[in-house]
Parts: C-alpha cells; sequence; structure tokens
C-alpha cells in the first residue's frame, strides 16, 4: 500500500518497514507510530475529497487510513465512527464558556469510543489473514472487537477480568466470542493475553500494544474537523480574535488521547488545518499514572495500584502514557484529575442534558467542571468533550448517581401524598 510506509518508535525514533515490525519496538517496547505518506496524500487529496464522501462511518476517512476497506456492506462492521456532535448550551452557560459540545461515542454500534479501533485492526487482521484475534479488555474493547469480528465472521478471543460490569460481559458473550474471565485485575488480563497470543500465534489487538489501534482512534480527530473546526469560526465574543478549541476526554492506557493528537497530526501535516485544538486528559484520582507523570514534568510512567468505579479507566500501568502525556504537552493541554463522587455528579449532570454516560465518559465532564473552576477554561473558549461510552454499560453506577425512584400503592392519593 502505497501511503502506508512503516512505523517510527515514539521513545527511540527507529523507523521499520511495514513488514518489520508488528506491535512495540523491537528494541525498548515503545508505542509505534504508523508513518503515513504525507507527500503523496497531498497530491492525492484535497480536504474536499473527503468532505464530498457520502460514507457516514470511519470509512470516510479511509484515504488516510493504512489500511484497505473490507468488503463494501451495510454490516455493522460498517457503522463505526461518524458520531453525533451536540450543543449542550444550558451547560456552556452554567460553567462560563463561549460554546460547549459533546462528541457522543455512545452512538457507535457497540456503544463505545473503541468501536474506532476494533473495525481498523479487524480491517489489518484480515488483511495480514490473521485467523483469530485476541484482546485483552475491561470491557469496551472487548465487546467492540467481539461486534466487529461477528460482522465479518472473524473469530476472536476476548481476556477481562472477572470483575467487569455484567453488560459488557453480557455483549462479548451474545457476539459469539470466546471470553475467558481472569481471576485478577486489567493488567493480569493483558499481561497474560500477550502470552496467549505469542503462544498460539494469534493476532493482538491489545490497547496501546497493537499500532492500529490508534490510527482507528484518530478518525474521531477527523470528524471534530469535519463536525466543529470546518463548521464554526471560533472567535471571542471577549477579544474578538480568533478563539481556540479545546478538547476533554478520559484517560486510562492513553490510546485515545494519543490517537485523538495523532489525527489532528496528520491534518496538520497535509496542511488542513494550522493549529491542533487543546487537548486536556482526564483521569480517574485513583488511577492516575498518565496525570502524575504529566504533573511531574516527565515522561516517566509510575504504576499505580488502580482503584476507581469507571472500569474502562483503572489501569495501573498505561500501555501508551508517553505518548499520552504529549498529547497535552505538545497542545499546551493538561491533565486533571477527578474523584468517584465528581464522577457520578457528571453523570447525574450530562443526564440532565440528555446524554447517559458510564463512569469514564462522565469523567471527561468532571474534568471539564474542575477546569472551568480553575480558570484553565473560561469565556473565551469553545470546547468539546468526548462521551466515550454509553451509560447502559455500567447500570449499577448510574443507579449510585441518582436518587432512587419512590414505589408507591397505586392509587390516587398515593400520588398526591407524593406531590
Ligand atoms: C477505553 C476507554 C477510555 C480510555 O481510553 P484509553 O485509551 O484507555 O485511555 C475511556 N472511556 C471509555 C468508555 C473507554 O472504554
Ligand atoms: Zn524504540
Amino acid at each position: 500500500m502505497k501511503k502506508f510506509i512503516g512505523y517510527q518508535c515514539s521513545l527511540c525514533g527507529t523507523k521499520f518497514l511495514p513488514g518489520q515490525a508488528s506491535y512495540t519496538c523491537p528494541r525498548d517496547g515503545g508505542n509505534l507510530d504508523i508513518i503515513l505518506d504525507y507527500e503523496y496524500l497531498k497530491k492525492k487529496y484535497q480536504p474536499e475529497d473527503i468532505s464530498c464522501r457520502s460514507e457516514c462511518s470511519l470509512w470516510r476517512y479511509l484515504p488516510l487510513l493504512p489500511v484497505q476497506d473490507i468488503e463494501p456492506g451495510e454490516t455493522p462492521f460498517h457503522a463505526a465512527g461518524w458520531t453525533p456532535v451536540f450543543s449542550l448550551p444550558g451547560l456552556a452557560g452554567e460553567l462560563n464558556l463561549s460554546a460547549l459540545w459533546v462528541k457522543d461515542e455512545s452512538r457507535n454500534p457497540t456503544a463505545s469510543f473503541k468501536d474506532r479501533a476494533s473495525a481498523v485492526v479487524a480491517a489489518r487482521a484480515r488483511e495480514i489473514k490473521a485467523e483469530i484475534i485476541v484482546t485483552a479488555s475491561t470491557g469496551n474493547a472487548g465487546a467492540a472487537l467481539a461486534g466487529m469480528s461477528a460482522a465479518i465472521g472473524q473469530k476472536a478471543v476476548i481476556f477481562a477480568p472477572k470483575a467487569a460490569p455484567a453488560a459488557k460481559v453480557a455483549q462479548l458473550l451474545v457476539f459469539g466470542a470466546k471470553v475467558i474471565l481472569v481471576d485478577g485485575t486489567y493488567d493480569d488480563a493483558f499481561d497474560l493475553s500477550i502470552k496467549a497470543s505469542k503462544e498460539f500465534g494469534w493476532y493482538c489487538r491489545n490497547t496501546g500494544y497493537n499500532p492500529f489501534t490508534a490510527e482507528g482512534k484518530k478518525t474521531a480527530a477527523f470528524e471534530i474537523w469535519e463536525q466543529v473546526l470546518k463548521q464554526n469560526m471560533f472567535v471571542s465574543a471577549v477579544t474578538d480574535r480568533p478563539a481556540r478549541l479545546t478538547v476533554f476526554v478520559s484517560v486510562g492506557d492513553g490510546n485515545i488521547i494519543s490517537g485523538l493528537h495523532k489525527g489532528f497530526k496528520d491534518l496538520q501535516a497535509l496542511g488542513w488545518i494550522e493549529i491542533i485544538p487543546r487537548i486536556i486528559g482526564v483521569q480517574a484520582e485513583g488511577s492516575a499514572a498518565i496525570s502524575n507523570a504529566f504533573k511531574a514534568g516527565d515522561e516517566k510512567i509510575i504504576p499505580v495500584s488502580a482503584k476507581t468505579l469507571a472500569d474502562s479507566i483503572s489501569v495501573d500501568l498505561p500501555r501508551d502514557g508517553v505518548r499520552a502525556v504529549r498529547a497535552a504537552r505538545e497542545t499546551n493541554g493538561t491533565y486533571l484529575t477527578v474523584s468517584d463522587v465528581e464522577i457520578l455528579q457528571g453523570i447525574a449532570k450530562l443526564g440532565q442534558a440528555g446524554i447517559f454516560a458510564e463512569p469514564a465518559g462522565a469523567a471527561a465532564y468532571a474534568g471539564l467542571v474542575k477546569a472551568a473552576h480553575e480558570g484553565i477554561v473560561g469565556s473565551e473558549d469553545s470546547v468539546i468533550m468526548i462521551n466515550t461510552g454509553s451509560g447502559l454499560k455500567d447500570v449499577q453506577a448510574a443507579m449510585m448517581a441518582v436518587p432512587e425512584a419512590p414505589v408507591i400503592e397505586p392509587t390516587l392519593k398515593a400520588v398526591k401524598r407524593l406531590l
């Protein structure tokens, strides 16, 4: 394939040809960036060649992806991405922002951001004729891989911690994947899945290990470019100067934030955007290894013993930590941490605006609230937050976020007493 010319290690900078690496850097284990031939792409495409496409999924960005499409069709496989962006004027007013949007990734076919990565990895697996794909997952990555695999008739094996929320495990099983629940943490499942992948020759999708996941995730940045950056003149009401967009996203392994950064860097390399939006990562207080490194002014990721009810971002050792630190540092962004209580408040608040988020999705909102109070964003800022997963993924957490409903006798009198 002409456009995909190799990999570059994010730690040592070594470049590899497409056939010379598969996962992380063979020298130091660093995450590999996929290198595209921007000169070739620049000559071949204009932004209009993308925006005129009628494809309403992440496959509208096929020209900028390092894979071929799996045979065209209208299966759920072709439904990942192109999620809606909604304006939230009420919350923008409350937080005193110039504008606030939410990109609702719960609208993906398996109801989380992970569908983007799994679609592109499944396409890659097809190209290299992998028979079985394996992944470790806190739940969503597995559900996405299981769903995308089911849609194209691919075999998948999923390792998840046995404490994964029931809805996520149900998805894995219904999609017909081989599901293996590990009596341990996500990190235990991660290490085991890599051992199994090596032992049995399975193609491994693991987040922060397989370089194609970030390529899938970068498509959300392309969508923000089309749905927000190209649609709005970012002129500050206060200074009349162009205002900058700030993106809020929750962070566990650090692959979504790295993927978003890569997407914006691609657009910049093509000359299609001038400046990259500011990217702000939000971690749970109890799972903040990347935020800790950022605040220490360091790229060294020191593992923590993760503890948060936001299971999707509960990670001891983030697997894409270095690139995740850089995503904030290189865009003038920052990291914030939020407590589980603040996350639950975020679920309730977003719910009242019509958005049902799982805890990890609401964490981004909780981080935004904190940033607004600390003056990190204000009346000159336009903000987009990403709801990374559906509230239906973790109903138990949702119920903790809101008061219980009263139960009454079926009489009008009882209703009156209640009101
Ligand atoms: C995976 C996930 C995240 C975090 O993504 P990372 O790449 O692990 O940082 C956030 N929210 C949801 C719902 C997720 O499934
Ligand atoms: Zn390296």
